[in-house]
């Protein structure tokens, strides 16, 4: 009986095997030829002849006892693996496990919130273009006039416009609301437009005339955010 010490190189595993059995190896170890690791060797097709792959290290220092032509005895058991490899790879793969699942947590979270977001700027523009536009209809449906001499607008004693606390002049353009609240036009129209409600009475002048406008969707939702 003896065991073949080969090289790894130069031929595939499958044809160092086949060789060794043909010269009636009972086991055929091959060291590494470039690093201390070993690798899993391919050789289907080499029977039972049991083929093991050691460190070049290894094979080395069996290869100098054989060059001093002294006997080596090998045997070649199954090995188990060792407990602190099993509790590496078990580690590894927990640390694995746990970074995939985290990844997929935050990638979901990411998408959903921005798609939460994109939802409700959406929904957000959506219902400033229809309250800017119950704005400008509100304000269109708004009596207005001209004052001339000889009003009540005109007269010391009537109210200001509270806008820009002037008293109202002939050919000045007023607006009345529906409070019966009057300010000059050129005032309180940038007011309505943003506010749309009355600047002394806080009255809502899209109510008043009948245009409702639905609040905006989701905001208390999204505010969690
Ligand atoms: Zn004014
Ligand atoms: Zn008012």
């Amino acid at each position: 009986h003896w065991v073949a010490l080969l090289q790894r190189g130069n031929c595939t595993f499958k044809e160092k095997i086949l060789k060794a059995s043909a010269y009636n190896a009972s086991a055929v170890l091959v060291y590494n030829n470039s690093t201390e690791k070993t690798v899993k060797m391919g050789h289907d097709g080499t029977g039972d002849t049991v083929a093991v792959m050691i460190t070049e290290a290894y094979g080395r220092e069996i290869l100098s006892h054989l060059e001093r032509n002294l006997t080596v005895l090998v045997s070649v058991v199954v090995g188990q693996r060792g407990p602190t490899k099993n509790i590496n790879r078990g580690s590894l793969v927990f640390v694995s496990i746990s970074f995939i699942v985290l990844m997929i947590i935050s990638s979901a979270w990411l998408i959903f919130y921005f798609i939460q977001k994109i939802r409700y700027t959406n929904a957000r523009d959506r219902s400033q273009r229809r309250l800017g536009d119950a704005a400008k209809k509100a304000i269109g449906k708004l009596t207005t006039r001209t004052v001339k001499k000889g009003d009540k607008e005109i007269d010391p004693d009537f109210n200001h416009c509270a806008v820009c606390i002037e008293g109202y002049q002939p050919n000045d353009v007023v607006r009345i609301l529906p409070c019966k609240h009057v300010f000059h036009k050129m005032c309180v129209d940038p007011w309505l437009n943003e506010h749309c409600t009355c600047p002394m009475c806080k009255l809502n002048i899209l109510k008043a005339l009948g245009i409702m406008v639905s609040p905006p969707q989701n905001t208390s939702q999204t505010h969690t955010f």
